[in-house]
């Protein structure tokens, strides 16, 4: 006799099928991506003439100041946007160094989306504002910085655009960086400001020079993008590192299995996007701002472009022997810099609904034929999984899934000396936490 008016999302919630496929709201959260969403942030950051740290910062219209209040009134309007769902904070510190000869306020424009559920568990993006010419203390030449790094600022805030309209179990921050050019400051000014507030970061998606597809080396390549992720923790103690050296877990930091989760996902929900996943923090002799929370003791990646195009990056605009060198924005692929985005986006999406990673995992089995992993009990957990390969797989290769009271399985008959285990999380939605390999090595 009652009313039967069934309310639109239950209605599709009850036309799922029974087993309805885990992480169903991925593909509908890429397909949100706007490359004209993109190409309109990045032609605004590059309208500033120089973003570099040491220029303007009164002008309205030019300089490192405009940039920034424009970064901020952009954020605080997608708060609006979403009934005030965005914090927008400005952590800052005044510094010198090698590359800043004056005293110099390097400041961050952070939008902070709080956890419903977990709001101490944070998730990070990242990219940075600040650009630069052949020469770093040169502030006041047009240094557009197009692809290094407005790309990477325009991926920050197309993920805050679309996933401010969601709810998340753990908190999502959006982090537009400065100082990167002079030194990792940004990096450092943010990675402070998480340890003070007590935030568990449990991971930091540094998008730096994510747009351009014409590598230096001739290459095209739409398709693939690296994703760089450390070894081993740059906190770990000499007693820490002499277990590693002999059991293993150089390949298995929290940062590298991070890489590993995103590789599968862009495999499982996105159409033509591959992650290369390399075994480094950074490219050869340089760096980015994942390495400030790399040394905060924070799992972080880099994410950037599969080919660099050198001629693009730091210099000055100019053409010599044909050669068009500067960082334009005729050099950025929007639909390829969409999807590096989506990668993004299904990543921070799947970490902030995924349970926290496990902790206190561990192995044990040494000389019986099994080998049994264990980990702590963990609260709002639907099952776990727990994943082993062989020692020189770069990718997880088997799985089992246990129920969620259980801590322990034993694992019939696998020897321990011959692979590598690890255990994730999985939520009732089938969001699944990175995989954590056992001991200080794998921890997050
Ligand atoms: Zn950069």
């Amino acid at each position: 006799m009652r009313a039967v008016l069934l309310p639109l999302a239950l209605a599709a919630l009850f036309a799922l099928p029974a087993h309805a496929a885990p992480e169903q709201d991925l593909p509908a959260i890429a397909a949100e991506v706007s490359p004209a969403e993109l190409q309109g942030t990045l032609a605004r950051l590059v309208g500033f003439g120089t973003r570099h740290t040491l220029s303007d910062t009164r002008s309205e219209t030019r300089g490192i100041g405009a940039a920034r209040r424009w970064v901020q009134s952009r954020f605080a309007a997608i708060g609006r946007a979403c009934g005030g769902c965005l914090e927008v904070v400005t952590p800052s510190q005044t510094v010198t160094g090698p590359r800043i000869p004056q005293p110099t306020e390097v400041m961050d424009i952070v939008a902070i989306q709080r956890g419903s559920r977990d709001p101490q568990r944070v998730i990070v993006i990242t990219g940075h504002l600040d650009s630069r010419v052949t020469d770093i203390l040169d502030a006041t030449s047009d240094a557009p910085g197009a692809n290094d790094d407005a790309s990477g600022v325009a991926a920050v805030m197309e993920a805050a655009r679309v996933l401010s309209r969601l709810r998340f179990d753990a908190t999502l921050v959006y982090g537009v960086l400065s100082g990167e050019e002079q030194g990792l400051y940004g990096g450092k000014v943010l990675a402070d400001y998480a340890k003070a507030q007590g935030w568990q970061v449990e991971a930091d998606l540094n998008n730096d020079i994510v747009g351009n597809s014409h590598g230096g080396d001739g290459v095209h390549d739409n398709s693939t993008v690296r994703v760089f992720s450390e070894g081993t923790k740059a906190t770990e103690t000499p007693a820490q590192a002499g277990k590693r050296r002999y059991n293993g877990g150089e390949v298995d930091s929290p940062s590298r299995n991070l890489a590993r989760l995103m590789a599968m996902l862009a495999e499982r929900h996105l159409t033509n996007l591959r992650v290369e996943m390399v075994y480094r923090t950074d490219r050869y002799g340089r760096g980015g701002d994942q390495v400030e929370f790399l040394n905060a003791g924070f799992p972080a990646v880099r994410v950037t472009e599969a080919h660099e195009d050198y001629s693009r990056q730091h210099q000055d605009l100019r053409t010599e022997n044909g050669i068009r060198y500067g960082d334009t924005i005729d050099g950025v692929d929007f639909p390829y810099l969409a999807q590096v985005t989506r990668l993004n986006l299904v990543t921070l999406a799947t970490l902030a609904r995924a349970p926290a990673p496990p902790q206190g995992v561990s192995i044990e089995g040494a000389v019986t034929p099994d080998t049994t992993v264990s980990w702590r009990a963990q609260p709002g957990v639907a099952g776990y999984r727990v994943w082993w390969r062989s020692t020189t797989a770069p990718q997880w290769q088997h799985s089992r899934r246990v129920p969620a009271d259980a801590t322990r399985l034993v694992l019939k008959n696998i020897v321990i000396d011959d692979g590598f285990f690890g255990v994730s999380a999985i939520s009732a939605e089938g969001y699944e936490s990175p995989v954590v390999f056992p001991g200080d090595a794998g921890a997050f």
